[in-house]
């Protein structure tokens, strides 16, 4: 343990560190004491030599050091092992009926690099550094011994690799697995296309929101828009809305939701379009002249993609946040609810409630707020590590 190169950080820059953030910037290092190769385990000092951690080392990243443990640690297949049984740990205690649900989360996991999403038996990793890269084998070995699943697969185009040096990496590493799988969330059937589907398969971190939301369909006409597979969709059909409209420009999206809706008895009670929810969604608020709107949904669930890339595309991002909402409140009936949600890192809790209530001023309503989400548990937030928070939402009732 002594041979291994040593990162020596600036005066000030070690409380971070300290504090949990696992995240070293190369502005942030001082010296090597010797060269440390790219990928390769290294130790972090403060300036006056105090021992910080252990972390993996990348000269091509902006981010320097990937800190693993603030002890002396041998990343090997024991080292995964156990942080891998930790992170389940914390799902079965938090979302003990979950048979799909993200094991590993990174950063929250503390396991900076790395996901891993439990779809039934089968896993799907994601590996977005250079020093969890290299490891891969007794990654994949610390699964298997965990959770003999049916094969575990890579899902690696992330940008993020690009930084790190990684190209895209794509494929089976264990096991066998052709086409969709099918899983269960919250006991709805939903098949999960983890070789091309959205993130890992599909969206894991809504998986406690579609059943609150559903609560919120008391019997009425609920349109999800952004549906994707209809998640928040189909959630609400089963639980008691009279019918339930789903929106999605991508055409395999609505066409996977409709298979879904069929394959929960639900097709009855479902329908789905395959558009643009910005131009649907004017269309439907249009009026002629001396014409006056009828509102007719009494939930809608604004579920969009990120907007933001950047800090810098924030106001562009608030400007399409504002135009849905005013227009999907102008469609809601007086007593009628609406779900929101953003997931965007860039935008908080507060600024996202303030653009709401922007557009609530612009169509003339006033809200109630009766519900606040966040991530479901499989993807821990922890607060010493901002960038762990990202998805936020709300329900409102119309007032009038
Ligand atoms: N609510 C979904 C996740 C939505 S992710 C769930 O819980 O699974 C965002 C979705 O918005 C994606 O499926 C994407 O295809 C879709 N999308 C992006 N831009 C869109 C647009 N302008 N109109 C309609 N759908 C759009």
């Amino acid at each position: 343990m002594q041979s291994l190169p040593t990162v020596l950080l600036k005066p000030g820059e070690a409380d971070r560190v300290l504090a949990g953030h696992p995240w070293i910037y190369h502005g942030s290092v001082l010296r090597l004491t010797q060269p440390a190769a790219d990928g390769e385990l290294v130790q972090v000092k403060d300036h006056r030599q105090r021992f910080l951690g252990t972390g993996f080392y990348n000269s091509r990243s902006k981010i320097n050091v990937r800190v693993l443990s603030p002890d002396r640690i041998e990343p090997n297949q024991a080292f995964f092992e156990e942080r891998v049984r930790a992170a389940l740990a914390v799902r079965q205690r938090h979302l003990p009926a979950a048979t799909s649900f993200r094991v590993v989360n990174a950063e929250s996991d503390f396991l900076s690099g790395l996901i891993v999403d439990k779809y039934e038996d089968v896993l799907v990793v994601q590996i977005s550094s250079l020093g969890m890269d290299q490891r891969k084998p007794v990654i994949v070995a610390a699964l298997h011994a965990i959770f003999s699943p049916r094969a575990i697969v890579e899902r690696g185009e992330l940008s993020s690799r690009k930084f790190e040096g990684l190209a895209d990496a794509n494929g089976v590493l264990a096991g066998t697995l052709e086409g969709p799988v099918p899983i269960s969330l919250n006991g709805l059937r939903f098949e999960a296309d983890v070789f091309a589907g959205h993130k890992t398969g599909l969206y894991l971190d809504q998986q406690v929101n579609y059943q609150r939301v559903a609560d919120l369909a008391k019997g009425g006409q609920v349109l999800d828009c952004f549906s994707f597979l209809g998640g928040f969709g189909l959630h609400a059909a089963r639980a008691s809305a009279a019918h339930v409209h789903m929106l999605d420009q991508s055409a395999e999206a609505i066409a996977a939701a409709t298979r879904n809706a069929a394959a929960n008895n639900l097709a009855e009670k479902c329908s789905a379009e395959a558009v643009n929810a910005f131009d649907w969604l004017k269309a439907q608020t249009m009026t002629q002249p001396h014409e006056k709107l009828v509102p007719r949904w009494d939930l809608v669930v604004l579920d969009p993609p990120s907007f933001t890339r950047n800090r810098a595309s924030v106001p562009d991002a608030l400007r399409g946040y504002k135009e849905i909402h005013l227009r999907a409140l102008k469609l809601l009936k007086s007593g009628g609810t609406l779900a929101t949600f953003c997931c965007s890192h860039h935008v908080d809790a507060g600024l996202f409630q303030d653009t709401v209530l922007s557009a609530a001023f612009d169509a003339h309503r006033i809200l109630r707020r009766v519900a606040t989400y966040s991530q479901s548990p499989d993807h821990p937030i922890i607060p010493m590590i901002p960038e762990t928070e990202y998805l936020k939402g709300f329900a409102f009732e119309v007032v009038r």
